[in-house]
């Protein structure tokens, strides 16, 4: 069944009272939309967990630099209602930038410098201030009892994570596994600006993540050499050029001295026209 799609903040919020009120749980899924496998398994889980669940879809200007693709973000209201449809989202919340910005312009941001300005944030520096304040208005709009979030975006999840940890919002954040193309690409809805070779040559962030691994895995002490393998990779690939290849400490975000704890690798690249991101957890248990 098609999901009832709403557009007002005040009609979703009449809604949501009516559930609350009944005592049923809310899950959350916020997405940009063009939705696919990534977003269906965010919101199949929500479906196994909560009572009622609400999928928003809105393409943020706030999160978009003057340079990138707003205005070309791919949108495709019918399609996604089907897809949430067949996942079992009732209720998906669509609403107008004039409906979510009514003054043109917030004055208040949502900003968490330290994690914000590394990895994803020296490219995109106003970035995550866009994200983490609509995301804390889209929280506070929806009052769920859990919101559901893909690791695809990691530096974003843990943003979120402690946005919400600062703020006390009353929310459980859940983080969901990435879903991947049967070679490896991880789900994206920019990968349809992929041309055919650039498409099959995208699948070389998750070889160089498999190769940092393989090291991590085979016992190597060194940060450096994990980087550099996964470094070496991409820039193997004539179409990908490397923004950045690393490996770090999940809960600092830092580099670690030593690989003897769980690490995540992180690797970023353009390849044609979108700018690629994937990455991967290791947990110490499993290399030794
Ligand atoms: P987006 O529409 O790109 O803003 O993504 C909405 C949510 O879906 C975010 O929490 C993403 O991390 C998540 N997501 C996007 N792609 C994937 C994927 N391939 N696997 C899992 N989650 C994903």
């Amino acid at each position: 069944m098609s999901p009832t799609v709403i557009s007002t903040i005040a009609e979703l919020r009449t809604e949501l009272d009516d559930h609350r009120r009944d005592g049923r749980s809310i899950g959350f899924v916020p997405t940009m939309g063009a939705l696919h496998a990534g977003h269906a398994s965010l919101m199949t889980r929500a479906r196994a967990a909560d009572e009622i669940v609400l999928a928003s879809i809105f393409v943020n200007p706030l999160q978009f630099a003057a340079t990138e693709d707003l205005a070309d973000y791919p949108r495709d209201l019918n399609s996604d209602s089907e897809l949430a449809g067949e996942c079992g989202v009732d209720l998906l919340f669509v609403p107008t930038v004039a409906e979510m910005y009514p003054a043109g312009t917030l004055l208040t941001e949502v900003r968490l410098p330290r994690l914000a300005t590394k990895l994803e944030g020296l490219t995109r520096p106003t970035h995550f201030t866009g994200v983490a304040t609509v995301v804390a208005k889209l929280l506070n709009i929806v009052g769920p009892c859990r919101a559901y979030f893909g690791e695809k975006d990691f530096q974003q999840l843990a943003i979120i994570r402690r946005m919400v940890d600062d703020l006390s919002v009353p929310v459980e954040v859940v983080g969901c596994t990435i879903v991947r193309e049967d070679d490896g690409l991880a789900m994206s809805s920019r990968n349809v600006y992929l041309t055919p070779p650039e498409r099959e040559a995208a699948s070389v962030l998750r070889l160089a993540l498999d190769a940092g691994e393989a090291i991590v895995k085979g016992g190597a002490s060194n940060p450096e050499a994990v980087i550099a393998a996964m470094s070496a990779v991409i820039n193997g690939e004539p179409l990908a050029q490397l923004d950045y290849a690393t490996v770090i400490d999940p809960l600092t975000f830092e580099i670690p001295a030593n690989l003897n704890h769980d690490v995540r690798l992180l690797v970023a690249a353009r390849v044609g026209r979108p700018r690629l991101i994937d990455n991967c957890g290791i947990s110490f248990e499993k290399v030794l």
